[in-house]
């Protein structure tokens, strides 16, 4: 951590990044980092290649956050929540080139890219390893920074309900409460209130809930076509997949989501990214890995391309040896 430190006072101008699709950890993590690089007057540049989903634009200079960057002019890239460079996207290459690359990070699957890394698989979210590391580089954590890190925790526990829900989590959040975050604000923001469309895109989805034939296994899908007749957005799938893990005898729900910028390569051939949750009996950060993907032990995710009807029986075989 120390030599992080020092390499980050030694910079001159720090890119700041974390993965496409972001969710609370990502933003929040990212956030906190550029925050606490300005209080050490660091120039950053903080980037995500994804749009803002809307239930975090309220979280503090949220709109400092770049999509797009020209990366000869950084000497430093920190990475967070990445648990592979690729999951940055599409400036993957770009990041490559940047001199010294830091990998900080609470994936089981770490791939341990990069020239540094703090990685911590039992933290239960990167913003707990970046509260740390703010602390050790001296910088006084404010509302910003502290509304952050909260959001961060908040979201990647569940609400300290996921198994990643640990001793720091509640004891960090208190710290930040004590600094002048306000839970209910945030929760308002976070889980206030949905749009129709989410709604109705819900309705979709408990449809296509399927079951394998032992009951150990539920599969819901989204195809494009529920999203353009509701009107939404990938951003509004958040927590739909618990619906589908919490039917009673289920060890794992998977997610098939349809991908928007799927290049059809026939007529039925599409990209799909799959997501996995467990009640904690299985490994999905295993399974997802053997299909290239990775994540928690309870948490995790992998893209494919392939048929729809070839994905759900890929999946559906999986429970047959539970
Ligand atoms: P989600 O299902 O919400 O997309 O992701 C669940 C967890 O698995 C997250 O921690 C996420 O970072 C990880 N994950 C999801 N998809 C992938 C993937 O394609 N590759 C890797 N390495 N991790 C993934
Ligand atoms: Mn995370």
């Amino acid at each position: 951590m120390d030599q992080i430190i020092r390499h980050l006072k030694n910079s001159t101008h720090i890119l700041v990044a974390s993965h496409a699709k972001p969710d609370g950890d990502a933003l929040g993590s990212l956030i906190a980092m550029g925050l606490a690089l300005d209080a050490l007057n660091k120039k950053t540049t903080l980037y995500n290649e994804s749009p803002i989903p809307a239930v975090y634009r309220f979280l503090p200079s949220v709109n400092r956050i770049v999509r797009h960057i020209n990366c000869a002019s950084f000497d430093i890239a920190v990475m967070l929540d990445c648990g592979n460079l690729e999951r940055i996207g599409k400036a993957v290459s770009a990041v490559r080139q940047i001199p010294v690359i830091v990998n900080i990070d609470h994936h089981i699957t770490n791939t341990r890219f990069g020239h540094f890394q703090l990685i911590d698989t039992s933290a239960c979210a990167t913003a707990e390893i970046i509260c740390r590391l703010i602390k050790q580089m001296g910088v006084p954590i404010d509302k910003a920074i502290a509304t952050s890190i909260y959001t961060g925790i908040l979201t990647d526990t569940g609400s300290f309900r996921f198994s990643n829900t640990n001793r720091a989590a509640f004891a960090i959040c208190q710290e930040m409460v004590e600094l002048g975050v306000d839970p209910f604000s945030i929760a308002r923001h976070v889980y206030g209130t949905y749009s129709l469309g989410r709604i109705k895109l819900l309705n979709l989805a408990l449809d296509s809930i399927e079951i394998s034939s032992n009951g150990k296994l539920s599969i819901m899908t989204l195809t494009q076509d529920m999203f353009d007749e509701t009107n939404t957005q990938h951003e509004d799938i958040d927590g739909l997949i618990n619906y589908a893990r919490r039917i009673e005898d289920v060890k794992v729900a998977a997610l098939i989501l349809e991908q928007q910028n799927g290049k059809r390569k026939s007529k039925d051939s599409n990209q799909f990214h799959v997501s996995l949750r467990t009640n904690g009996s299985v490994d999905v950060a295993a399974i997802a890995s053997s299909f290239g993907g990775g994540g928690h032990s309870s948490a995790a995710g992998f893209s494919i391309e392939s048929t729809l009807s070839d994905v759900k029986s890929i999946i559906f075989n999986l429970a047959e040896k539970w």
